[in-house]
């Protein structure tokens, strides 16, 4: 099983962000280094969540988003790891959609379940494979550090 590294401020951070914009679901991009196959994460960005339609259980990121915060990421010297997002009231696995809409191939997808407000379990499922066709998520451990 992979693994992904993060400080303990963020790893609260994004789960905070859950509860926050409960009932609501939050997103964000997750940024880092990469080292053997494990991503080590430096830091979170809070994304607005573009999806009007149903904010309850789908979630976006901006094109234009996203493009700044490649940015901010190069200007860092880090890169993007991946993207986290909340369930509120439902647990910590990916949907259908979440997967359909999951591209970024070797990067982590941590959701948080929050509920009734409060954050309970985050998983994290790296996005493996080497195209559209054969991608699929595996569940990675996560590791908190202080
Ligand atoms: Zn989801």
């Amino acid at each position: 099983m992979s693994a992904v590294v993060f400080p303990s401020k963020v790893y609260a951070a994004i789960r905070a962000h859950g509860e926050e914009t409960y009932p609501h679901e939050c997103c964000g991009a997750l940024l880092g280094k990469s080292a053997d196959g494990s991503w080590q994460i430096v830091e979170s960005v809070k994304a607005g969540n573009t999806r009007t339609d149903s904010a309850h259980n789908r979630y976006n990121i901006s094109p234009l988003e996203l493009v700044k915060i490649e940015r901010e990421a190069r200007s860092k010297k880090l890169e993007i790891a991946g993207f986290y997002h909340s369930h509120p009231d439902h647990p910590a696995q990916w949907s259908q959609t979440d997967f359909a809409e999951a591209h970024w191939l070797g990067c982590c997808y941590v959701i948080t379940e929050v509920a009734t407000g409060k954050a309970a379990v985050t998983n994290s499922f790296l996005l493996t494979g080497t195209s559209e066709e054969d991608k699929r998520f595996e569940l990675q451990t996560i590791q908190v550090e202080n």
